[in-house]
């Protein structure tokens, strides 16, 4: 059973230290607030895993102001700037090292400031979860549907805690997602550890809509709700269940600007043209086409007018079978 806890609401920050050319003995202060009373799950949000997505963020410090430690049961630590050097530079590499927080679990204590806070986390604050909820959205380079998102598991019940979770969540789709790599991911530490887990991926572009951020708010008090953490029922929306097959993929080959031919969201016949690729050095030639290896809702964009080859033109996502 639960332990109980005394009513608590925790503003504060973690310490990161920096040291560097104006500052010897800098750090950064990255937020953190912990709101406790009673008893039940210890539920940890992240927003800003990527520095650049922000819908998270917001909805995590409207999150900090808005829930009252006396209406909750169980514990809520919320982190809404996972990469809080990347969020202060509208980046989703750190600007310090590079580092990619969603690449660097379970992180090095000696290591870069992005390996440190990924040490940090994994070592003090994910042993603490039972359940972990990191907001992302599609950063400069991606567009989404907006999608809650969990994967594939071995674990049959810790997959059906999953899939009920990710559709509390409420997104228009949730998507059972297969990584292209899952090494060194925040979600896939969380999943080895057997807590757990929910991501999203709601809109992108480097900024946020009302829709996108309404997804987001109402989707954090669903999960809350959704692990009685807060009384309530959560909001009933209706989530498309959807999957990433073979096939989903589309990788650009060239480099050059691309024209989206097919809206995100919009529903795909197999081998329908998706976008075209032009050649700018060489005009008259016509422009490589790319079609939808699998019917489906183009679920992803590659957002800049430059595509290069490797760039992850689209994701097409097909109705969960099975
Ligand atoms: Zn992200």
């Amino acid at each position: 059973m639960w332990i109980m806890r005394p009513l608590a609401k925790q503003v504060g920050w973690l310490n990161i230290p920096h040291s560097r050319d104006e500052s010897g003995w800098g750090a950064m202060h990255m937020p953190i607030s912990v709101i406790a009373n009673g008893s039940g799950p210890t539920v940890v949000f992240t927003g800003g895993n990527h520095g650049d997505e922000y819908e998270g963020q917001i909805a995590l410090m409207k999150l900090v102001r808005s829930l009252d430690p006396g209406e909750v049961q169980g514990r809520v630590i919320i982190i809404p700037h996972l990469n809080y050097p990347a969020m202060r530079a509208n980046a989703r590499l750190s600007p310090i090292d590079g580092g990619n927080m969603n690449r660097v679990f379970p992180g090095k204590r000696d290591g870069t400031i992005t390996e440190m806070i990924a040490h940090y986390i994994n070592g003090a604050v994910l042993p603490l979860a039972d359940a972990v909820v990191d907001i992302h959205s599609g950063g400069r380079s991606m567009y989404f549907e907006p999608s809650a998102i969990m994967h594939k598991l071995d674990d049959a019940a810790m997959y059906q805690r999953a899939m009920e979770a990710m559709k509390a969540f409420g997104a228009p789709v949730g998507l059972v997602l297969t990584e292209l790599d899952s090494a060194g991911m925040l979600d896939t530490v969380v999943e080895d550890a057997g807590t757990l887990f929910v991501s999203t991926e709601l809109g992108g572009g480097q900024f946020t809509s009302p829709r996108t951020l309404e997804i987001a708010e109402t989707g954090v008090a669903n999960i809350l709700k959704h692990l009685d953490v807060l009384e309530g029922e959560p909001v009933a929306r209706e989530t498309r269940v959807m999957e990433t097959p073979d096939g989903a993929y589309v990788i650009c080959r060239d480099h050059g600007i691309v024209e989206p031919l097919v809206e995100v969201g919009a529903m795909v016949d197999e081998g329908q043209p998706i976008a075209q690729v032009h050649d700018y050095e060489n005009p008259e030639r016509a422009p490589s086409v790319y079609r939808a290896g699998i019917a489906g809702m183009l679920l992803i964009r590659h957002l800049p007018g430059i595509i290069t080859r490797g760039d992850c033109l689209g994701v097409i996502a097909t109705d969960l079978t099975g």
